[in-house]
């Protein structure tokens, strides 16, 4: 072929070249706009927790083989660390993901000099946009109030429970109630009230709130659990409790009934997997994971319908616990299968056992237990001696305990973050745990990087993340607000 010819044929191929690749089709390849952008933040959840939750489920049964976001195209992880630690708390953190500012550990809504930061909510709503929280906590907990408050210190429930009926910004909420302070003699209906006065629809129970599509208005969801501002474990809820997906639910209906054309943000905290953590309670946090990924369906079955302008994000704030997969090349996690109720709920049945009042004392004239039955009470709740075989020197500390608590009459406590519990039901719970291979370092919180696990509608950019201050960034460019 002589070179004239050749010239002749590559022109021809570059000019298809061009036909294919015209202006049109670089226009279909650009990056989408999400008009309905969800933010699903586990708060604890670290990698080790979603996998550990996805183990047992395999194992067991008892559970989704496969936990849908650990399955979404775009997987990644980003750091978490504070503007004044490597180790965030939920307030700094929960800051970052809104904001995308990082703060010191406490500060809430608020740059290290303790100015106010404004996030993806107060954006999304200047734009026209509709916007949610989310929560199985206080409406005012640290991760939904980054979205809309700001604090020297989280620790302001009530400053930031007025906050949040203050932000005109908020068209939807949903938790457990409003976290009052000590000492103030308010509580949760104290500001449900206030948020009436200020014009805010206050639904309770899952059964107020089923059809929200055509209520206007702002709107607030709590739970008709009243002795508590967070919804029950999971595991411990009856089928009547208000869950996660409810509120999910509830959100969307409200959030798609009043901007559906034009779109909206809406971020949803599955809050409690982090107390399980600090309880350093590995089935309890294995089903507060697969009750957010419950929560998450409801968000993937609205996905269905507007797959191309739908975005799903799904991070942690941070990890708690510290937890570790396997002991030494082995882990059973069915050996959780017999630890039913959580270690709060064991705990309230082990007082009623072992005769000891709610301040932690002895009852008068209480019946002293024979150690058998003691072994009966955690073999029922754990399944120790039945499904887990207790070593000989766990028996031997089982023993001391139980020498200490029912003969010298010493009712030792071991506090969590978020509990207090009895040493014989925490050690028992700690022993269950790492006969299956879930073994816990401490009960805070780790610098641990975190997964951020993407889907829809412009996931792939999210690629680029490398640390939790970029995802609000990336949201607000492509989402337009
Ligand atoms: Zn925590």
């Amino acid at each position: 072929m002589n070179r004239f010819r050749l010239f002749c044929r590559l022109a021809v191929i570059l000019a298809l070249t061009a036909i294919v690749f015209t202006p049109a089709d670089a226009k279909k390849t650009k990056t989408p706009t999400p008009k309905y952008v969800f933010f699903m933040i586990g708060d604890g959840m670290g990698i080790n927790q979603v996998y550990g939750a996805q183990n047992y489920n395999q194992t067991t049964g008892d559970g989704p083989q496969f936990i849908n976001f650990t399955q979404f195209p775009v997987r990644t992880m980003v750091t978490t660390f504070s503007a004044s630690s490597l180790v965030t708390d939920s307030a700094a953190s929960g800051t970052a993901l809104a904001t995308g500012v990082k703060t010191y550990n406490n500060g809430l809504g608020v740059d290290p000099d303790h100015n106010p930061v404004h996030g993806l909510c107060e954006w999304a709503h200047a734009k026209g946009f509709g916007a949610g929280v989310a929560t199985t906590v206080g409406v005012n907990h640290a991760t939904p109030a980054a979205f809309y408050g700001h604090a020297d210190n989280r620790n302001e429930y009530e400053k930031i429970a007025q906050q949040l009926i203050d932000s005109d910004f908020i068209d939807f909420a949903a938790g457990g109630g409003f976290i009052v302070e000590r000492n103030t003699g308010h509580d949760s209906k104290y500001f449900e009230d206030r948020a009436r006065d200020a014009g805010i629809t206050v639904l309770k129970g899952r059964d107020q709130f089923r059809n929200l599509g055509r209520q206007k208005g702002r709107v607030i969801c709590i739970d008709d659990f009243e002795s508590s501002t967070d919804v029950p474990f999971a595991m411990d809820q009856k089928p009547e409790d208000t869950t996660l997906s409810d509120f999910v639910q509830a959100g969307i209906d409200h959030l798609y009934g009043n901007y559906g054309k034009k779109g909206f943000f809406f971020m949803v905290e599955g809050g409690e997997i982090d107390g399980a953590g600090h309880n350093n309670d590995a089935i309890c946090n294995i089903k507060e994971i697969n009750d957010f990924a419950k929560a998450i369906d409801v968000v993937l079955a609205f996905y269905e319908k507007h797959p191309d302008e739908t975005l799903i994000l799904v991070t942690a704030d941070h990890e708690t616990g510290g937890l570790e997969l396997g002991d030494n090349y082995i882990m059973h996690p069915e050996l959780l299968y017999g630890h039913t109720k959580s270690e709060g709920e064991i705990n309230k049945l082990f007082r009623e056992f072992a005769g000891v009042g709610p301040d932690r004392n002895p009852l008068p004239n209480r019946r002293i237990p024979p150690y058998h039955e003691m072994q009966q009470f955690l073999s029922e709740h754990l399944g120790l001696w039945s499904t887990i075989p207790v070593s000989e020197p766990q028996e031997a500390h089982f023993r001391d305990l139980y020498h200490r608590a029912f003969v010298l009459n010493e009712t030792e406590m071991v506090e969590a973050l978020y509990s207090v519990s009895n040493r014989i039901v925490s050690d028992a719970i700690t022993y269950a745990d790492r006969q299956a291979g879930y073994i816990w370092t401490h009960g805070g919180h780790t610098g641990s990087p975190v997964g951020l696990y993407v889907k829809g509608a412009g996931a792939v950019e999210f690629n680029a993340c490398t640390d939790n201050t970029m995802i609000s960034q990336i949201i607000k460019r492509l989402a337009k607000y």
